[in-house]
């Protein structure tokens, strides 16, 4: 498997020589089979632009899956080039968000005039839109769990994906249930969120606050950013941490707080 990441930055895109290092693009990642283009795209962020020149001027043949419906997760889809042409066959899939929650539908709401000049059923190429279900899928050849993870505002999923030789887990934008004791004094972990990062061997984690900040960060904002000592943590219950030399943990996170956030990794990763 190869990961192609597009866009790391949570709310809003931010150029400038601040964001170089991590960029300024909202969340994307692209999964693509050894040896093949990319067919699996996670997020439309705006980091998802970047994905037409990976594909070079190829049409864009396969699926998009998003976390939930935020900004940051669906609005580079209407700039995405190569899927806008005659020849793109593209299925766009997102958690099923209940009753009234047609999955076209509650895009149109965000991507319609006078919001935006057109709707999701005007972009040019075969486009598909479904809602997904908690449980096992099976997405362009790649295995995928997609379970319910807690974030504020509409249905969120944490993804797994394995191509049967790698496994990736992703969790964008996740924080703790509560904060509190917990095991390690972080409060309560999520279920589904070490059930999705457990024996992964490359973890996508929201990493915006330092534990120090996050009960107060969080909780006043209400965004459901999370922190980076919760991204190692949760590893370390899954298991991976442990058993996987290779584990990498990616912090979902912004230039200005990476120092802070990195720190807080490698204090909780040595303790
Ligand atoms: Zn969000």
């Amino acid at each position: 498997m190869r990961v192609h990441i597009l866009g790391v930055r949570g709310s809003t895109p931010a150029p400038g020589p601040d964001f170089l290092r991590y960029g300024g693009h909202t969340s994307c990642l692209a999964l693509a089979h050894d040896g093949a283009l990319p067919t699996l795209v996670i997020d439309a962020g705006t980091g998802i632009r970047r994905l037409s020149a990976v594909l070079g001027g190829r049409p864009f043949r396969g699926s998009i899956i998003v976390g939930h419906f935020h900004w940051d997760h669906t609005q580079g889809l209407p700039f995405f080039e190569s899927a806008l042409s005659e020849e793109a066959v593209v299925s766009f899939l997102a958690p099923d968000q209940g009753p009234g929650g047609d999955v076209e539908a509650v895009l149109t709401r965000a991507m319609s005039p006078p919001h935006f000049p057109i709707t999701p059923a005007q972009l040019p190429g075969t486009w598909r839109f479904a809602a997904l279900q908690p449980g096992e899928h099976e997405i362009e050849g790649f295995r995928i769990l997609a379970l319910e993870i807690p974030h504020k505002g509409g249905r969120t999923f944490g993804y797994r994906v394995s191509d049967g030789k790698a496994t990736i887990a992703y969790m964008s934008d996740h924080w703790p249930l509560s904060f509190g004791p917990g095991p390690d004094g972080l409060g309560e972990y999520h279920e589904t969120a070490v059930a999705l990062a457990g024996g992964a061997d490359v973890l996508f984690h929201d990493a915006q606050y330092t534990d120090e900040e996050l009960p107060s960060r969080a909780g006043r904002r209400g965004n459901g950013a999370g922190a980076a000592l919760t991204a190692v943590l949760t590893r370390k219950v899954g298991g991976a941490w442990r058993t996987r030399a290779g584990y990498r943990l990616w912090p979902w996170s912004c230039a200005s707080c990476w120092p802070r956030t990195t720190t807080s990794c490698a204090r909780a990763s040595a303790s």
